[in-house]
């Protein structure tokens, strides 16, 4: 391996690292302040999960620590190094030795494996300012997607914040996409394409169902989507894969009776792995099944 791709890889993962982190500590603070606001509105919120998490809101993102939810230790400087920390102490509090959980070190390896992943397959050439500029939008992205996979796993919800701030990343990256491109108009229609793909036909289902079949959430997403992928065919992909991935989520536990009915599934993690199978590997498949045709 050529010394430039070490250094390379050797900052992706320690930037992986350090945006996996914040992403898990993210995750805590957006829930904490949902259940506040949450209560403010009368809305039933869980007691004992609202007092645990109460604390996380008196504090700023930019200049707060990160503390035990249990006994509240602030944790310092040694608690904070992503993973050794989290091995070092075996998941639990320095202090009251409370099992921390397992979301943390998941997430960092998370955001890591996609940091990596994403350089490594990455489909189109980074020759250019333009290009590489989208790369790396993609990858800020993936750390507002780690958050919105995490939040929408465990709480069947997206964040409007987060949501906003990958299709804020999304217009600026369907934007480094246009400029670089010679047929103006056709990439213009291939954007619209991918977003209606990702998120239009959602919003079709929302407004015939009423709300009922789809959460809002997973149009913003899809349309933060669409954008990032800017691409009709490669949007077709991941709407394919998510459903593919979803399906083979959900049959075991179906089969085995874990899963009834009317439990419920949260796309929004779906559409992520989806969009991310699309992105690094879709060019590949669309033209290995073209390969194919006659
Ligand atoms: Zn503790």
């Amino acid at each position: 391996m050529h010394i430039d791709s070490i250094v390379i890889y050797f900052a992706l993962i320690l930037v992986g690292l350090v945006m996996g982190s914040f992403a898990g500590a993210s995750v805590w603070r957006l829930r904490a302040r949902q259940l506040v606001q949450d209560k403010h509105n009368c809305e039933h919120v869980d007691h004992s999960e609202y007092m645990s998490l109460k604390k996380l809101t008196k504090s700023t993102l930019s200049h707060d620590r990160s503390q035990c939810l249990h006994c509240s230790y602030t944790l310092k400087w040694y608690d904070l190094i992503p993973l050794l920390s989290w091995i070092n102490l075996r998941g639990r509090c320095r202090q009251c030795r409370e099992p921390i959980g397992f979301m943390e070190p998941l997430i960092e390896i998370g955001v890591v494996v996609f940091f990596v992943l994403s350089y490594m397959y990455w489909p189109y050439p980074l020759n250019d300012t333009l290009e590489t500029v989208r790369l790396l939008l993609w990858l800020i992205a993936g750390v507002g997607l780690a958050i919105l996979f995490v939040y929408d796993t465990k709480w069947y919800l997206l964040p409007d914040k987060v949501n906003f701030a990958v299709i804020g990343i999304g217009i600026l990256s369907a934007l480094s996409v246009f400029i670089n491109s010679n047929d103006k108009v056709g990439t213009l229609i291939n954007i619209a394409g991918s977003v209606f793909i990702l998120s239009g036909i959602y919003l079709i289902l929302y407004i015939y169902s009423k709300g009922k079949w789809i959460g809002f959430g997973d149009i913003k997403l899809g349309l933060g989507l669409g954008l990032l992928l800017a691409d009709w065919e490669l949007a077709f992909v991941a709407l394919f894969a998510a459903n593919l991935v979803g399906c083979l989520v959900v049959i075991p536990p179906m089969i085995t009776g874990k899963l009834k009915r009317d439990s419920h599934v949260p796309f929004g993690p779906l559409l992520i792995i989806g969009t991310v199978i699309a992105s690094l590997a879709g060019v590949y498949l669309l033209s290995s099944y073209s390969f194919y045709l006659p």
